[in-house]
């Protein structure tokens, strides 16, 4: 099941500041990076001013090669528990990368029933509207 929005509710908006512009600019071309230190490689995500482990402001984006595996995961059922503006169910997970950052996220096109820890994902991109677009995942097939 597609992740439906309901629209009579405005879309949730990321807020985007000077260290995640990069991202979601990446993003809006249907690629995904992770911010990189430039000092010690490590790379980090979210997006952040300084890098936690050797505090150096000097970054860059590496491409990720979009897939990861689901790290957990929760079903929204309750329209009241929910986001009104997405039509329940549907599922928001935990991705960990191939590179190894962790990204929360939804999943385009999957049911409860088909969806488990560790099942592989690839990235895909939904242009939810003509200036948004946000990264889900989907099954990776064999
Ligand atoms: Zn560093």
């Amino acid at each position: 099941m597609v992740m439906e929005y309901n629209p009579a509710i405005p879309l949730l908006r990321p807020h985007i500041d000077l260290d995640d512009q990069g991202f979601w600019e990446a993003i809006k071309q249907h690629k995904l990076v992770f911010q990189k230190c430039k000092d010690c490689g490590l790379l980090v995500h979210r997006p952040r001013p300084m890098c936690p482990r050797c505090n150096s402001t000097e970054k860059e984006w590496a491409p990720s090669s979009g897939k990861g595996t689901i790290y957990t995961w929760v079903n929204f059922v309750y329209a009241n528990a929910a986001y009104p503006g997405i039509k329940v169910p549907y599922l928001v997970v935990v991705v960990e990368m191939e590179e190894g950052v962790r990204m929360i996220s939804n999943m385009y096109d999957a049911k409860r029933e088909d969806i488990y820890i560790g099942m592989p994902v690839d990235v895909v991109f939904d242009d939810i509207a003509d200036d948004l677009t946000l990264p889900k995942f989907k099954r990776r097939e064999a």
